[in-house]
């Protein structure tokens, strides 16, 4: 029998040490979905979209306890909307964009939470920070005072085995401990975002304190996008 999400929240939960936040990723999920996951006790979702979530947000206004965080990448065009919208951007992946939203939050009185995210290895489909990119950004970064600034975030490339991912979040964490040691005020990095539904146990050992779960929770995402359903039309056009 296929288990129900009720069912498979429960099942995660109680096998997540308490100090880790789950955030239930519901990027493409429903609005129904979303209810249920609520009703079984989460608070934290993910979108990674700002006009996906709009969306959500709008019908799911009755549910007073959500925090909203935004994953996916984030054009500096979309920067005030995000801020109105999420309370937590773990997508912050250059200085520009930080800078941006630093002068946002400024304008619209509110201080959002916020994780750097950075690549520990090269990956061309992912964006963020390298890690000396990152360490020459940080003073400017530490000059935010508007950004509440948290945590990294980082997910590893694909085609890694256990090994390799483990790596990816144990550097991910000395990343993390190297920057508190420099003492700039306004970086408190004790935050983690790693782990997803693949990976999730290995961010547990390399002692991540935000996990991001999509399909082990809601099950595979559907794989209709419009590009399918045209393809897919009577008239077969490729
Ligand atoms: C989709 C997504 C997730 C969740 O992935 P699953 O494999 O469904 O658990 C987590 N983080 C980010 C940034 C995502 O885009």
């Amino acid at each position: 029998m296929v288990e129900s999400i009720t069912e498979r929240i429960t099942k995660i939960r109680s096998n997540l040490p308490a100090s880790i936040r789950l955030i239930a990723v519901t990027k493409q999920v429903s609005v129904d979905a979303i209810r249920t996951a609520y009703a079984a006790g989460i608070r934290d979702f993910g979108e990674n979209k700002v006009q996906e979530a709009e969306e959500k947000q709008a019908q799911l206004q009755d549910l007073p306890e959500i925090t909203w965080h935004l994953i996916g990448h984030l054009q500096t065009n979309k920067a005030a909307k995000a801020l109105k919208q999420f309370q937590w951007i773990h997508s912050v992946d250059n200085l520009k964009l930080a800078q941006r939203l630093d002068r946002l939050a400024e304008e619209l009185s509110c201080s959002p939470n916020i994780c750097l995210q950075v690549k520990i290895l090269p990956d061309p489909n992912k964006y963020g920070w390298s890690i000396p990119e990152l360490i020459t950004d940080l003073p400017e970064l530490n000059q935010c005072q508007h950004l509440k600034i948290k945590g990294l975030m980082t997910i590893p490339p694909q085609g890694l085995d256990h090994g390799q991912t483990l790596s990816v979040f144990e550097k991910t964490q000395e990343l993390a401990q190297e920057i508190s040691k420099k003492n700039l005020s306004n970086l408190n990095i004790q935050e983690l975002s790693m782990g997803m539904s693949e990976d999730y146990n290995l961010a547990i050992t390399a002692g991540t304190t935000m996990v991001r779960l999509g399909r082990i929770l809601f099950g595979e995402r559907s794989r209709i996008t419009h590009k399918n359903v045209e393809s897919s039309s009577p008239l077969g056009r490729k």
